[in-house]
């Protein structure tokens, strides 16, 4: 029997499990009902009221089939009956419209009280499903952001082990992400960058630091693609190191930009270095050497050589300068001739057939002797044209291994050539010039000498006339002088004839040594021109009248014809003298009652004078010879007296006098004779 106090025990006890179900309850639920077998309402608990479809105490000893439509209502008669029957708690989700129109998300649990009721919780989970529908979206957005976004993106956790790679990583790579986990990825990286960047990684992720390394990651399309790799240490929220994110770029157009900005520089340095040596001023064959020199180590190969000549035809050649390095000593003794064999033909052809460096990248496969002897393995070659000499060919060999050539070099070899053809155009120009000079200088040494020679000769002809004719004249005037007292003295008629023949002879012989007095004073330079302004009809005037008599005798007409009166500047003497041999000779070489006119005009600043004859002429033959000493063009076959000096003085005379002298004649029609003078420019 249960006692008073047992039932009072059980009953305190049963109030304190009561109270605490239903604590429990009110904090996981927000609505409890007991609904019996048959669907009935018996009961409710309703912490949140707020977020349910109706009142719960409108439900009160009402069926869910009253409540709900009958398919929602089975569905929990249903559940109710499993529940019951198995013993289990069934879970069940739905949606219903809320009081204030919109839908609500619940989760119903229904669980076992006895064979005739359940218990069912019910929870408004509205906000938790949106909440939890919002973060997957987020999720989703991040994942496609993070996925299409152009940076290789990555996570390490906090060893460091890769344990996500974007989608944009896996295509650059090719990989799937399986492929790349933990330190997989590190594949990719290139042999070269492996270790640097694995260092630098290392050394940040100790720190925790974040961390900025370029290496380059192999595409999928195999080749490799230079990477800008950034990681930023990540921490839980506590403080907790988790490990990595990192985003990588890929700079491969920067690093090939920088590549070749860097190439181009070494390029430049390169040609500069080798343009300073050749343009020094040490000789040709110093400056090829130190070019060769340069070439070793510009290129790093184990010879630099010129060959010469690069010439096909030629039975010989030799390497007049070779730099080596002294594992690989000199392939050919300074100055050695060498045959021109078949194998060095075709490369001296292959050399001049292009303008571009040949490679030759097996020299064993070509000249196996060569090759054999003295280690060459491959070799760059190109002809050198200078404009002053046959082809020289450039070459370098390397010995140690074999080489490949990147354009860069070959360019850069090509251009020294150029350099190398250039100096040796010039250096050899200047060579064959300073020949040339030597020989001309020493020609002009002759020249010199010879004109000395010949001026003095000529001196010494001037002054031995000169003497001569100082000489002859002294006794020519006395036995002029005797001959003239004796024609006025001898009565006797034949007598008389022959003293006149004396003096007739001795008068030529005086004239003749008085022209050549004249002439080798001209030429001797002895002649001193006074100048004065000269009245040129005054001065004509005083040629008539000397001449007339000589024109009387010889029956020719003398006349000066109209013109203004002129001023010229001459040597009024010298000028005289002139007039008077060109007129004397119109009237000498005249013919009876022929005529001797003397004109003058302007002449731009001169004043030409012309003596016009209507003599005998000059035939076209003999006019080149008029000014020729001592040439009387036939006339000394004659019995017109002169000596063939007379114009040659008077063309020496005017020329002194800044005049000139010329004629123009006809055979049988006349001659005229001008000259030109300096007019007198009035102030
Ligand atoms: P020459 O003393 O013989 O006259 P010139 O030197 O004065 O010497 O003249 C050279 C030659 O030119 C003359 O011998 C003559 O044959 C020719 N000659 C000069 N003047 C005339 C002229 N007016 N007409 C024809 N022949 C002339």
């Amino acid at each position: 029997m249960e006692t008073q106090a047992d039932a009072q025990i059980r009953q305190s006890s049963f109030d304190h499990n009561s109270l605490l179900s239903q604590a429990l309850l009110r904090t996981v639920a927000d609505l409890v009902f007991q609904i019996d077998r048959q669907g009935f309402f018996r009961n409710y608990q309703a912490t949140d009221k707020t977020h349910l479809a109706a009142s719960p105490e409108n439900f009160l000893n009402r069926s869910v089939s009253e409540v709900f439509p009958s398919n929602f209502a089975q569905n929990i008669l249903s559940k109710i009956d499993a529940c019951i029957d198995n013993d289990k708690v069934i879970q069940f989700e739905y949606e219903m419209e809320l009081a204030t129109g919109s839908i609500g998300t619940f989760e119903a649990q229904f669980c076992k009280i006895d064979n005739q009721n359940a218990l069912v919780i019910i929870r408004n989970t509205t906000l938790y499903k949106k909440a939890t529908q919002a973060l997957l979206e987020s999720e989703e957005k991040f994942r496609h952001m993070v996925n299409d976004a152009p940076a290789l993106i990555w996570i390490a956790d906090e060893q460091n082990r890769g344990t996500w790679f974007n989608q944009t990583w896996l295509q650059y790579t090719g990989h799937t992400l399986e492929h790349e986990l933990g330190n997989r990825w590190t594949q990719s990286i290139h042999p070269h960058d492996r270790e640097t960047a694995a260092t630098a990684c290392q050394s940040a992720f100790d720190l925790r630091e974040s961390f900025e390394i370029e290496f380059r990651l192999k595409r999928a399309d195999g080749n490799y693609g230079w990477i800008a790799d950034t990681g930023i240490p990540r921490f839980s929220e506590s403080g907790r190191f988790i490990g990595y994110i990192g985003y990588c770029w890929d700079i491969t157009d920067r690093k090939q930009a920088q590549l070749q900005i860097e190439l181009d520089q070494q390029y430049l340095k390169n040609l500069d270095t080798v343009s300073r040596i050749l343009a020094s001023t040490e000789n040709l064959d110093q400056v090829l050497e130190n070019a060769m020199c340069a070439i070793l180590d510009i290129f790093n190969v184990d010879r630099a050589w010129l060959l010469y000549p690069c010439d096909p035809n030629v039975k010989t050649w030799r390497i007049p300068i070779e730099a080596t390095r002294p594992d690989f000593p000199g392939a050919f003794a300074d100055g050695a001739e060498f045959p021109m064999t078949e194998d060095v033909k075709q490369i001296v052809v292959d050399a001049l057939a292009s303008d571009m460096p040949v490679i030759h990248q097996f020299v064993s496969e070509l000249i196996p002797d060569l090759s054999n002897q003295y280690q060459v393995k491959t070799q760059m070659i190109i002809a050198v044209r200078p404009r002053e000499d046959a082809a020289w060919m450039m070459g370098v060999h390397v010995c140690a291994n074999t080489r490949t050539w990147i354009y860069s070099e070959k360019r850069l070899f090509q251009e020294i050539a150029n350099r190398i053809t250039d100096t040796l155009s010039n250096r050899l120009l200047t060579q064959k010039l300073e020949r040339e000079i030597e020989i001309r200088k020493n020609t002009e040494e002759e020249l010199i000498i010879a004109k000395e020679i010949a001026e003095s000769a000529s001196r010494a002809k001037s002054e031995f006339l000169s003497r001569m004719s100082h000489e002859l004249r002294t006794p020519m005037n006395a036995i002029l002088g005797f001959a003239q007292i004796l024609s006025i003295k001898n009565k006797d008629a034949l007598q008389h004839e022959h003293i006149n023949e004396i003096l007739d002879a001795g008068k030529h012989l005086l004239e003749l040594i008085n022209e050549v007095l004249d002439l080798s004073k001209v030429e001797s330079g002895k002649i001193k021109i006074n100048y004065t302004v000269v009245d040129i009809r005054k001065l004509l005037g005083d040629c008539q009248r000397l001449i007339q008599p000589l024109a009387d005798s010889h029956q020719v007409n003398l006349q000066i014809d109209d013109f203004d009166a002129y001023l010229i500047v001459a040597d009024e003497i010298r000028l005289k003298q002139v007039l008077l041999n060109l007129i004397s000779n119109a009237v000498k070489y005249n013919r009876k009652h022929g005529l001797v006119s003397l004109s003058c005009k302007p002449e731009q600043h001169f004043l030409r004078v012309e003596v016009t004859d209507n003599g005998i002429g000059i035939s076209k033959d003999k006019q080149s010879d008029i000014f020729t000493l001592f040439e009387r063009l036939g006339a000394e076959k004659t019995q017109i007296e002169g000596t063939g000096i007379g114009l040659a003085i008077c063309k020496e005379l005017i020329e002194l006098m800044h005049g000139d002298i010329g004629f123009h004649s006809k055979v049988d029609k006349g001659t005229v004779f001008w000259i030109r003078i300096p007019l007198h420019q009035k102030a």
